[in-house]
């Protein structure tokens, strides 16, 4: 009798969407049903949820960490360390950094990056949350700047001027945690808190637009209480080494800062888009089953994939809540696939709600449809949720290891 051949299951990235897809995995196929591959550039797995804390110092990166090695089951799932350069779906092929490789069924989860819409100085000057190593600089530089301002004959106010670009959800959850930690940087760097501007610009008519402006309204207060300065309506026009250029109608600012942060838009990875799938800032609208139009094999879930909102006609926002959901149908639909069934289950998001983070002491937010949350209970609900992902993925003892077990 001939064997039959395993298929080959590659999933790209280790993030929400991959790593969940792997566990899901690993689950529900048999060790001789699959030869299961996941690659991703660096051999852990990070909370992009939790980046903004990294970046504002309130957590050390290795919270924020998880071994990949420590949630899949080895001999159910390989790991490979290596960078994805390029998909060639006609060939069914992945080109990585170090490797060639085929597959029978493709899952793509290569997450977000920054998406800075062409304006003109923000690579090449502006930080930006998107990786451990990006935020480490961020937490890094700031530090820097905090040390060099008391350590220079001439004291540059730029040095202790902080711009966060946009007052999206990253925005906001960033200048929460940021505003809790500057008192103790002052402290720890001989420097009076009042010459620390902390500076918000959202080009848009209110922050967090769209959202529930009684919520809206809460944030601001709280963060403007500990000295964030909000420009609303204003829109960054160009950064540059010293300062970043903002305008408001006709006027035009230029305020200097040594630290920019750019929170102001997110795209799918470039790589789909270099691979030939049809996208919209790297984001490709998925079949309802999370298959790539025209590519039966290949499913893209995360922030790779857009998916519209039927109710309002507008794509879901990118978020870590779709894509551990992308995730279980995806995993779902592959089993049936390997199972050779063709009735694979359509992906239907179910939003439990939104909740903001303030710092790890405040937050609001909307859950269970309508329910608002504000301060100690909407912080409390915030953990709860960041919990419940990691039992997920690697049960109570990720939780007890990596989890926020102190609510208060
Ligand atoms: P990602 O989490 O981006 O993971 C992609 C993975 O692919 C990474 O491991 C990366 O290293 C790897 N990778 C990338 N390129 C390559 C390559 N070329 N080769 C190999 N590997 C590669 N959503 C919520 O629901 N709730 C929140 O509270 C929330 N908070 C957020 C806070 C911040 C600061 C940010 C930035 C986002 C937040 N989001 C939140 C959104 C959420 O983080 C994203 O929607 C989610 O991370 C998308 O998951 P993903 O699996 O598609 O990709
Ligand atoms: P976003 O696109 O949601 O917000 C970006 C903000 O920047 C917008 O308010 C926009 O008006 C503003 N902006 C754009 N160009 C600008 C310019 N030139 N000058 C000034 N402001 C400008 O991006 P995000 O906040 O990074 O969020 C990305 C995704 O992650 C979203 O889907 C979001 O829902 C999700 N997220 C969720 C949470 C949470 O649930 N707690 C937290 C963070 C992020």
């Amino acid at each position: 009798m001939i064997a039959l051949k395993k298929p080959e299951i590659l999933i790209l990235g280790a993030g929400y969407g991959g790593l969940m897809t792997a566990v899901n995995l690993q689950k529900k196929l048999g060790v001789d049903e699959a030869h299961i591959t996941i690659i991703n550039k660096h051999d852990y797995h990070y909370q992009s949820t939790w980046l903004h804390e990294g970046a504002a110092g309130t957590i050390h990166q290795d919270q924020i960490r998880i071994p990949i090695k420590d949630v899949i089951t080895q001999h159910k799932v390989k790991f490979l360390k290596d960078t994805v350069i390029e998909i060639r779906p006609n060939e069914k092929q992945v080109i990585l950094e170090n490797n060639k490789l085929t597959y029978d069924y493709l899952v793509i989860g290569l997450g977000f990056e920054p998406e800075t819409f062409g304006i003109k100085g923000l690579k090449e000057h502006a930080l930006f949350i998107r990786s451990i190593n990006s935020v480490r600089f961020i937490r890094e530089h700031i530090e820097y700047c905090f040390a060099a301002y008391n350590n220079e004959s001439e004291k540059r106010d730029e040095l202790l001027t902080i711009v966060v670009g946009g007052a999206g959800f990253t925005g906001i959850e960033l200048l929460g945690e940021l505003a809790n930690r500057i008192p103790e940087l002052c402290r720890e760097f001989d420097i009076d808190r009042r010459k620390v501007r902390l500076i918000c610009v959202e080009a848009a008519p209110t922050a967090l637009p769209g959202f529930n402006p009684a919520l809206v309204e809460y944030a601001m207060n709280q963060l403007e209480r500990k000295g964030i300065e909000f420009k609303i309506g204003t829109a960054i026009k160009e950064c540059t080494e010293t300062s970043i250029i903002v305008a408001k109608d006709e006027n035009v600012e230029e305020i200097k800062a040594a630290t920019v942060i750019w929170a102001a838009g997110v795209r799918g990875n470039s790589i789909v888009e270099k691979s030939g799938f049809e996208a919209m800032r790297g984001r490709v609208k998925v079949n309802s089953d999370l298959r790539a139009p025209g590519y039966d094999h290949v499913f893209i879930i995360g922030d790779c994939a857009l998916v519209i909102n039927e109710e309002i006609d507008r794509p879901y926002p990118p978020t870590a809540q779709i894509a551990i959901q992308m995730a279980e149908t995806c995993a779902d639909n592959l089993v049936a696939l390997v199972r050779g069934k063709d009735n694979l289950k359509e992906f239907v998001p179910d939003i439990k709600g939104t909740v903001c983070s303030l710092g790890h002491d405040d937050a609001m937010g909307v859950v269970f449809g309508e329910k608002q949350l504000y301060g100690a209970q909407a912080s409390i609900m915030k953990k709860v949720i960041d919990n419940r992902y990691l039992w997920k993925l690697g049960g109570l003892s990720l939780v007890l290891k990596k989890g926020k077990l102190n609510f208060f």
